[in-house]
């Protein structure tokens, strides 16, 4: 187990809350044991492959042992072989920030699965709001990304969330009921096993603002209990779901202690080794 860089104030923090409140810590540590944090790091269209790998290389020598949780980058697709390369036997997975639904054709822009799995790249991010907003992403295209995904052995980070205009009328909850159903149509159980939902509220993506811990546990857990209707106990238990939108070492603690929060999805605060590295500290 990797000695843990949080400070000792942080520590005494989390054992007072401990002692406070039992039950939810004790949930929260039955919760770790069942489901292993995933740390993943969104770097869009920003930083070349040169930069790629000494950003790599940082996070690793400042994140220590990081066997005791999942942690995935997914730089641009310029970036990936010399990311892989940089990666090494460090245990960081790779993702890319899209998948096509076809094998090969006339897509351009696209990128298959066959692609990604020649250079070793075992992730996917699937459905991120800035695609749905600008690229005339869909829920028909996130579930047919997410089929590809899945049948290829290439893990699927799924994105969902609302915009503020849902949240402040009150339709948070029908539009990630959609957002799932859309995703996840005619996805069977056996072929689910390894997907992780990611929700992103898209007014706290970049924006410095983030959801609160109550709006955050309440949209997790609404999540995992829809998972339980359309699957099984087991799997929705089982499934990971991670935070994103303006996560960083402020207030990653507190996000990461949610019952129902499993990891982050990181965006700027991942471009930086020392944030990267502290939110994957305050992840253990
Ligand atoms: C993201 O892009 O998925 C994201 C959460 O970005 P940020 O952390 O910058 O809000």
């Amino acid at each position: 187990m990797r000695e843990c860089r949080c400070s000792l104030r942080d520590r005494i923090f989390c054992e007072v809350r401990r002692s406070n409140a039992m039950p939810i810590a004790r949930k929260v540590r039955y919760n770790r044991r069942m489901r292993k944090r995933l740390i993943a790091g969104n770097w869009k269209m920003n930083i070349n492959s040169s930069e790629t790998a000494e950003l790599i290389g940082q996070i690793i020598e400042k994140s220590g042992d990081i066997s005791a949780v999942d942690v995935v980058v997914a730089p641009p697709f310029t970036s990936l072989v010399s990311a892989k390369a940089a990666i090494g036997s460090s245990g960081i997975g790779l993702s890319s920030q899209n998948i096509h639904w076809e094998e090969k054709g006339a897509f351009t822009g696209e990128i298959s699965a066959g692609m990604l799995k020649d250079i070793g790249c075992g992730w996917t991010i699937i459905g991120h709001s800035e695609r749905r907003q600008y690229f005339g992403e869909t829920d028909e295209t996130v579930n047919k990304r997410t089929k590809m995904a899945l049948i290829s052995s290439i893990k699927p980070i799924v994105c969902i969330g609302e915009t503020l205009e849902e949240r402040d009328t009150g339709k948070t909850n029908s539009l990630l009921k959609s957002q799932l159903g859309g995703a996840f149509d005619n996805i069977s159980e056996a072929d689910f096993a390894d997907t992780v939902i990611a929700y992103e509220p898209v007014w706290a993506i970049g924006t410095g603002r983030t959801a609160t811990p109550e709006q955050t546990q309440e949209a997790h857990a609404f999540i995992r209990n829809w998972l339980k209707t359309i699957y099984s106990e087991p799997l929705a238990e089982a499934c990971r779901i991670l935070y994103g939108g303006s996560m960083k070492p402020a207030n990653a603690k507190e996000l990461l202690a949610l019952p129902d929060v499993d990891g982050g999805l990181i965006g700027g605060a991942s471009l930086k080794a020392d944030d990267f590295s502290a939110i994957i500290c305050a992840s253990l």
